[in-house]
């Protein structure tokens, strides 16, 4: 029979994260299993790549606070490159409540520490930015750090850095179950055999509710269909544009390539495991582009090129994160609600952390808890796009 120290069910970039971090500690008996043909074909390689730090909660903020530097030194560090691009993210209010909400934010991001944010004025941003509409915009919240990075260069950098120091990943295999003793977790089930292990980590993305089943355990994440749509190349917008949010509607736009990306989470949609893109989407979608950017009345769209995938939702839309309660040496890394790009270093230690020493000093890891649902501790984030 195989044998690891630690298995890691999904390959994508929170899996890839964790592994690299075991091998960081010094654990590399690792096996990834990952069952499709190549990895990134959840949601990692539909992802937007926005990383940012402008978050609403203490927990959130920290996550991002080790995990944008960790970007900014990955090729440094690992020797590959993921792309981070210290482009910013900007959010525009339209109303003094939305104001008074960046506010807050901004108060609570300096008390941890985040450096590089600052409130703006309304008329700051219209005339940094006079392609957009700014006649409503009363102000916004700024952070240079904040940007993107390419989440595919990302988790491959990860995973072939964890190899190099001894990790394994098995593609095309799928985990189909787990056996448990008194003491917890045995072994793994797999197609293509059993492997024996006392240590698993679920990395499933929007499917580990599935995968949590195998195992007894019963996991609030549920998949929700995101779309987003790249435009043809286009320059009557400037390509060093920070992530430009309208939070009067949660449309919002980067630079890509020579042209741009455009996201807006539709409200209609609800939960399923569904991928498919819906071409009625690009319409709603320009309707509001044109709004807050003018200019984007003639952005050449392509619908063939737009995609859809999938966030994995919890109730409080914070990850879970660590061991199962009752199930001894079943760790989750699941539920990161749209910010598993941005989060996944992060992630990667406080797992490595948990998994090796039982304790992390990254953050309160009993706020992240499976428990925090039965025991009614939910801590949610509404900072999410
Ligand atoms: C449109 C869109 C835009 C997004 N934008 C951003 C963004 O700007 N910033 C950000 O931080 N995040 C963003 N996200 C979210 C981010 O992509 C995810 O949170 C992140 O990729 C989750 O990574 P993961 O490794 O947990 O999951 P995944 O990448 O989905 O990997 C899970 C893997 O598990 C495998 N798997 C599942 N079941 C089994 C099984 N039984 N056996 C073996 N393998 C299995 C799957 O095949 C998959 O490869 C976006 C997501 C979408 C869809």
């Amino acid at each position: 029979m195989h044998t690891a120290d630690v298995v890691i069910v999904g390959g994508g970039i929170v899996g890839s994260s964790i592994a690299y971090h075991l091998t960081e500690s010094g654990c590399s008996k690792i096996l990834v299993i990952e069952r499709e043909s190549a990895q990134g074909k959840g949601s990692t390689g539909k992802s937007m790549g926005g990383v940012r730090a402008q978050f609403s909660t203490p927990v959130s903020i920290q996550m991002s606070l080790y995990s944008i530097p960790f970007y900014a030194n990955f090729e440094e560090h690992l020797g590959y490159p993921c792309d981070y691009r210290p482009q910013g993210y900007l959010f525009c209010a339209t109303t003094a409540q939305q104001m008074a909400y960046l506010r807050t934010n901004y108060a609570q991001q300096l008390k941890m520490g985040l450096k590089n944010v600052r409130l703006m004025q309304g008329d700051e941003i219209g005339s940094m930015f006079p392609q957009l509409r700014a006649d409503d915009i009363v102000g916004g919240s700024f952070c240079s750090t904040d940007g993107f990075v390419d989440p595919y260069s990302a988790m491959t950098g990860f995973m072939t850095c964890a190899a190099d120091r001894g990790a394994t990943l098995w593609k095309n295999t799928v985990v189909t179950g787990f056996t448990r003793d008194a003491n917890g977790i045995v072994s793994v089930e797999t197609t293509r055999g059993p492997v024996a292990a006392r240590k698993v980590v679920n990395c499933a993305g929007a499917w580990a509710a599935g995968v949590a089943r195998l195992a007894g355990v019963d996991l609030p994440v549920e998949p929700l269909r995101r779309m987003l749509v790249p435009s043809e190349p286009f320059d009557e917008f400037p390509h060093t544009a920070p992530m430009i949010v309208d939070m009067s509607n949660g449309f919002h736009f980067r630079p890509e390539a020579r042209g741009f990306l455009l996201a807006w989470n539709d409200p209609e949609e609800t939960s399923s495991f569904k991928t498919d893109f819906d071409p009625a989407f690009v319409e709603k979608i320009l309707t509001r582009a044109a709004d807050r950017v003018p200019c984007f009345a003639n952005l050449p769209v392509n619908p063939k090129r737009a995609w859809a995938g999938l966030y994995e939702m919890t109730p409080d839309h914070h990850p879970i994160l660590g061991e199962a309660p009752g199930v001894r040496g079943f760790f989750l890394a699941n539920g990161f609600s749209g910010h598993g790009v941005m989060h996944a270093p992060a992630t990667g230690k406080i797992l490595s952390d948990l998994i090796l020493t039982g304790k992390t000093e990254l953050i309160d890891a009993s706020l992240l808890s499976l428990a925090r649902f039965a025991e009614g501790r939910l801590i949610h984030e509404t900072a999410v796009l």
